[in-house]
């Protein structure tokens, strides 16, 4: 993302965490390598001794607990139809709001189920599985709670997290018509006004937001841009539309826009000026959760290609024992085993208090090729009914299999929480800081920020 840490103007550069120090050499001055900082440092760099990345840990007993219940809840909800209709129905939100699947992430302290990182992961892929859409809705949630978890007061956690925890959604508004990739574009303004703000702007693609009750719009006030927790039914705040996509579907998502809405100064988020940082510290480990659905959406595609290449029969044989289908199986195996490794052992870093900035981006970078991989390797084991979609199959008397949903799912994987040219653009510009490089990244930077996500999944799945 191309904003500072202390939310400078940067252009379309990501800058070094601690900023690349400059050293003198004769009067020229030269660019210092950065020192590796860890273990996605040692890939980007293409070094062969790199510390282990730890095992995730076993499910929690609150998690053991939650998972035959979501899954017998999961069972009776209807991908095809949210996906059709575009709309989670009452009946599957109100249930899920039973499940408590909106306080997965709250701290058990504010009421919430306090799932580790790695354990929400787990949950989320499940949800993934039947709705890629339904999963964004739970996510997003988790992206507030993590905000306010890092950023927020005892005074702000204490009033939010346990409303959150009762059903109450969140969103998180940074994006904006002219400040996407280059957020430090943000043009909504916050201008000072009795005991608190005053909040003018447009935000775009925003995820729960017309449905949310609490929105963390990040606006531009004196001194940089700066976060702030806003109660959607404040007077001059509304959803102009509801924003519809090629796929996750059933995700509610819309553009929102503030008229002088009033903030007290009490639910600012952070200092002034701090918006960009701690919003872009939340979307690294909101990587993660991408991540998770990732693998609900892979291991869906290799379900429905088990059982396709079981029973079809192509030749007179089975279709796994033609070998080219067998290779493709093999494949979709290979990819959802790695995107259950990298989504799990990143997250473990993460539970652990490790800054998994690079890591993050490496694994949102792998996940999403792979998801797209897996969706894309079931297509053409299922032929023509890969092509076809769900409805479609049910209306000629065939059980459907939705893989034409779950490719245009995975296909959005690829564009939210950073683009994967995004992702390539940072890590490539982290590459030339490591070698103490300047300037543009070629393209065999980018090439070499590809293969060190490769590497990063076989390294996670290896051990
Ligand atoms: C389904 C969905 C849900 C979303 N949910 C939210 C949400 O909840 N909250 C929120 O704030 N936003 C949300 N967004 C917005 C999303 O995060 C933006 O798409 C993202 O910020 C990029 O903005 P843009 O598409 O305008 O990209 P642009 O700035 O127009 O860039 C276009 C493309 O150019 C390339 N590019 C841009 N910069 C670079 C660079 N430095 N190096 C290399 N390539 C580059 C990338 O491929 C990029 O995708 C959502 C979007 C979608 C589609």
């Amino acid at each position: 993302m191309p904003v500072s840490r202390t939310g400078r103007k940067t252009g379309a550069r990501e800058p070094s965490p601690r900023g690349p120090p400059v050293e003198y050499n004769g009067g020229v001055p030269t660019r210092r390598a950065a020192a590796p900082a860890g273990f996605a440092d040692a890939l980007l760099l293409g070094r062969r001794r790199r510390p282990p990345p730890p095992l995730p840990p076993a499910p929690s007993p609150e998690l053991k607990r939650l998972l035959p219940r979501l899954e017998r809840f999961l069972a009776g909800v209807d991908g095809d139809a949210i996906d059709r209709s575009d709309r989670v129905p009452p009946r599957v939100a109100a249930g899920l709001t039973t499940l408590g699947a909106f306080r997965l992430r709250v701290p058990r302290a504010h009421g919430g189920l306090g799932l580790s990182r790695v354990d929400f992961h787990r949950a989320v892929a499940l949800v993934a599985a039947r709705s890629a859409g339904l999963a964004m809705g739970l996510t997003t949630q988790a992206l507030a709670v993590e905000l306010l978890e890092r950023a927020g007061t005892a005074a702000q956690r204490a009033e939010i997290l346990p409303r959150l925890a009762a059903g109450e959604l969140a969103a998180f508004a940074m994006t904006e018509a002219e400040a996407g990739a280059d957020v430090s574009r943000t043009a909504a303004a916050a201008r000072r006004a009795g005991g608190g703000w005053r909040l003018d702007g447009r935000k775009v693609w925003i995820a729960n937001g017309p449905v949310a009750r609490w929105v963390f719009v990040f606006a531009r006030a004196p001194g940089g841009v700066t976060a702030f927790l806003v109660d959607a039914r404040a007077p001059g705040f509304s959803v102009e539309r509801r924003c519809r996509f090629l796929g996750l579907r059933g995700m509610e998502n819309g553009v929102l826009r503030l008229k002088g809405v009033f903030v007290p100064d009490a639910r600012r988020l952070g200092g002034e000026g701090d918006g960009l940082r701690l919003g872009l510290g939340a979307m690294t480990l909101a990587r993660l959760s991408g991540a998770a659905r990732a693998l609900g959406i892979a291991r869906e595609c290799l379900r429905i290609s088990r059982e396709w290449s079981r029973t079809r029969r192509v030749g007179g044989r089975p279709l796994a024992r033609d070998a080219s289908a067998a290779e493709r199986l093999a494949r979709l195996e290979a990819v959802v085993a790695g995107l259950s490794a990298v989504g799990e052992r990143t997250a473990a870093w993460a539970d652990a208090g490790r800054e998994v900035r690079f890591e993050s981006a490496l694994a949102k970078l792998f996940c999403g090729a792979a998801a797209f991989e897996a969706a894309d390797l079931a297509l053409s084991l299922r032929g023509a009914r890969g092509y076809e979609t769900a409805d479609s199959q049910r209306g000629r008397g065939e059980a459907p299999e939705p893989v034409e949903r779950l490719l245009r799912d995975a296909r959005g994987l690829r564009v939210i929480e950073g683009s994967e040219d995004i992702l390539r653009s940072a890590l490539a510009r982290r590459i030339m800081e490591l070698e103490g490089e300047r300037g543009n990244p070629a393209a065999a930077a980018y090439a070499r920020a590809d293969e060190a996500a490769r590497r990063f999944a076989e390294e996670c799945a290896r051990r």
